[in-house]
């Protein structure tokens, strides 16, 4: 215990003493005597450390000149070594990190090291990316032999044959859920090789530096970059809204309030949805900004890394990149930009569970930058901030710069639409007749349908029974590529029952999926070059940028897919988007659900009629009563917005109150049943009765068994000053095994 110990052994020992933060759920920091080696140590850098047996790599971030008190004078340790002569994380970064640690409900260190980019939390990074490829194409002999005997070998090669080139071997494992070893034996008989690349071929690297003229502003983006240019002039933190509808012009209202930061010599950070940061988008920055750092998921951990250094030393003053960029350490920050700042995928779902959009008006807080939100369709919680005093500055462009008109939106109620005979129904008649038209045209069209393989579930026609994953409490998908029924959350899979497993009567495939859409629309429209864009297809980072490509010069004409079709997409030629199944935004318990279903048509809809040929948007649904679609139908957020938030008020949700879920997980139901109802306990201790405070469950949630594990969780739904009585609890909750508490 008192290795490394270099105080006196009489008396209070004496020098230096650091706190450092680690990775650990628990909510404290840890003293260390700073040894005469590691000075001078400052905060924000990053330290070897004894802890219990192992060596940890923690963060600096105090030092002292006095031996703390809540540790006996024997029991302090030294540190082992010090990793940065210059502290990597700012000040700032350091105060950020703990408000995401006591807004997220995790410790210090874990929401600093989910700031440092992986090859900075270890010792020895990678410096490049392992990858498998097929050598020579299997047979279909030889695959139905493998399939026979193993199993997991045919799996391999199938999804690998798929790919159709290098696979990321770290991909692989996400995507198929197998060990190496069945790649290690089908090395061995010759059918796959491994390899590595440096970079997995950095899709921006090739990006041309092509300076561009800005385009004369139109009066109503020359307001909103006077407003926004006042604040970086002045130096002063604000927050603003920036509401305009798809096309009209937020990125131009970006990008002079980047050229006046850089001027300044102050850096920015740019996010966007990871989905979003494609060359096109990178382009446009590059263009008007010079070199700006890209921080994608597809650098290697030594890349990103040096990106990191560059950054840190202010050579690279632009940072555009996915939520993580938020975490860039940008010295002398001016300006913060969150596009499409609705997207959830600015909220992270493991811990720490923070929402970029907080974080950013955060560090802008702290770093006395600007921070601008964009959006044509704004989360409630800005919107609402942006009507109330003090909060977002609300700037507004109602109308597309080109002059090109929204397109008109049909609801088509699926209820009494009539499939073909024995078949199952893909396309309504509106849909059809619009597709068939815009093929002839000679236009393009786009299909969004949020459900990949070909079925999401079975159905036993004489029990009514339906097929499950064993370890899963899910419906297992049927996957034609494959064969395959196919759970989704942990990759299990089964040859397709030829009768139900309960009572042997007969099995209907259920539901359509992206592979079912495509076998119909090909079925139907000899004319239609189809591309199909799901994980399945896209198995490789660079088939995105393939397929895209070959929509863009029209060798495809119908691009159908899930939601990576659904965003961002910019081509002016395609006239027609259809929506196959509007309800799937629906069908979700969560309060949440009518926002994110008009946002959803709202998004499409934007894909469609950039140019004068004008757009048409078919969406189809078995609820064409919903408020959500009747609101995107007449392209009305404000109206929509109105009434939802009238809606939230009512009930104390978000932004009018705090919401929360609480999720326990174990082998065995009795001991997850202990913890959360002990959870439930001292919970409602705590709210002591206050009517403020509604504590639901526990409860299973929707998915009650995820890959053996049992589930349960408990609901919170409180006014603010209400969450304040619980908070301790929470703060107890978060730090033990097999619970975690979000913030929804
Ligand atoms: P948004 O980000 O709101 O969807 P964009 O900034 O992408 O809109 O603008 C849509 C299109 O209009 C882009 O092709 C952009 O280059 C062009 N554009 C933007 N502002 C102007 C302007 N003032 N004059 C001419 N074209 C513009
Ligand atoms: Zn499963």
């Amino acid at each position: 215990m008192t290795t490394g110990f270099q105080g006196s052994l009489f008396g209070a020992p004496k020098g230096r003493f650091a706190r450092v933060a680690l990775d650990t759920p628990v909510r404290r920091e840890f003293s260390y005597h700073v040894p005469e080696s590691c000075e001078p140590l400052l905060p924000g850098s990053r330290v070897r450390v004894p802890f219990g047996r192992r060596e940890g790599l923690g963060v600096v971030v105090a030092v002292e000149d006095f031996a703390p008190a809540d540790v006996p004078p024997d029991r302090i340790r030294s540190l082992n070594g010090v990793l940065d002569v210059e502290p990597l994380l700012t000040p700032a970064l350091l105060r950020l990190a703990h408000f995401i640690a006591d807004t997220t409900y995790c410790s210090w260190g874990q929401a600093l090291a989910a700031m440092l980019p992986a090859a900075l939390r270890r010792d020895r990074p990678r410096r490049t990316i392992a990858v498998v490829e097929l050598v020579t194409m299997p047979s279909t002999e030889d695959l139905q032999k493998l399939e026979q005997s193993f199993p997991k070998q045919a799996k391999a090669l199938a999804y690998l044959l798929q790919a159709g080139g290098p696979m990321e071997l770290r991909e692989f494992r996400n995507r198929t859920g197998l060990t190496r070893s069945p790649l290690d034996t089908l090395e061995r008989k010759g059918l796959v090789k491994f390899g590595h690349k440096k970079a997995f071929l950095d899709p921006f690297a090739n990006v041309p530096l092509l300076r561009d003229k800005p385009p004369v502003l139109t009066a109503a983006q020359q307001h909103c970059v006077d407003r926004v240019l006042e604040s970086v002039d002045a130096r002063h933190h604000r927050d603003f809204l920036l509401f305009g509808i798809t096309g009209s012009g937020k990125t131009e209202v970006y990008l002079h309030a980047l050229e006046r930061c850089l001027e300044q010599g102050r850096g920015a950070i740019v996010l966007v949805p990871e989905i979003a940061l494609t060359p096109q988008t990178v382009s446009r920055f590059r263009a008007r900004c010079g070199h700006v750092a890209v921080l994608h998921s597809g650098l290697t951990d030594a890349e990103r890394h040096d990106q990191w250094v560059a950054i840190r030393e202010g050579r690279l003053r632009v940072v555009v990149g996915a939520r993580s960029a938020l975490f860039a350490p940008m010295p002398d920050l001016g300006l913060i930009i969150l596009d499409e700042e609705h997207e959830s995928s600015f909220k992270q779902d493991s811990t720490p569970r923070y929402h970029a959009r907080d974080v950013a008006r955060e560090r802008a807080r702290l770093e006395d930058a600007v921070c601008v939100l964009g959006s044509a369709t704004p989360s409630l919680e800005s919107w609402a901030s942006a009507h109330e005093e003090g909060g977002l500055v609300k700037l507004e462009l109602r109308e597309r710069v080109a002059g090109g008109k929204l397109p008109q939106i049909q609801i088509v109620d699926m209820r009494v639409q009539k499939p073909e005979k024995g078949k199952w129904l893909v396309m309504s008649q509106p849909l059809c007749t619009a597709l068939g038209a815009a093929l002839d045209r000679d236009e393009r069209a786009i299909l969004f349908l949020n459900q990949r393989g070909y079925a999401p579930a079975w159905h036993c026609r004489a029990c009514g029974g339906s097929l499950h994953c064993k370890a899963c409490d899910v419906a297992l998908t049927y996957h034609r590529w494959r064969r395959k029924a196919i759970c989704h959350y942990c990759m299990h899979e089964e040859d397709p029952p030829k009768t139900c497993p309960e009572c042997k009567g007969p099995v209907d495939m259920v539901g359509v999926g992206t592979e079912r859409a495509q076998e119909s629309v090909e079925r139907m429209f000899p004319k239609a070059r189809l591309a199909r864009m799901d994980r399945d297809t896209m198995l490789r980072r660079e088939s995105y940028e393939e397929v895209l490509r070959a929509f863009g010069c029209g060798d495809f004409n119908v691009l159908l897919g899930t939601q990576m079709v659904a965003k961002g997409l910019d081509f002016p030629e395609v006239t027609l988007v259809g929506v196959l199944n509007a309800d799937t935004a629906l069908h979700h318990p969560d309060f949440r659900a009518s926002e994110r279903c008009f946002n959803l048509i709202a998004q499409v809809a934007g894909r469609a009629g950039r140019s004068d040929h004008g757009g048409k948007v078919v969406v189809q649904t078995w609820m064409p009563e919903h408020p959500a679609l009747m609101a995107a139908k007449n392209h009305d957020y404000a109206g929509f917005a109105k009434e939802e938030l009238i809606e939230r008020k009512l009930f104390g949700f978000p932004p009018f109150g705090a919401a929360l879920r609480i999720s326990f997980e174990a082998e065995h139901r009795s001991r997850v049943e202990e913890t959360s109802n002990a959870a439930a306990r001292d919970l409602r201790a705590a709210a002591g009765g206050a009517a403020e405070i509604k504590i639901l469950g526990p409860a299973a949630p929707p998915v009650e068994k995820i890959r053996g594990r049992i589930r349960r969780q408990i609901l919170i739904r409180t006014s603010h000053s209400g969450l304040a009585r619980i908070r301790e609890v929470l703060y107890a909750l978060c730090q033990k095994q097999g619970i975690s508490v979000d913030s929804l």
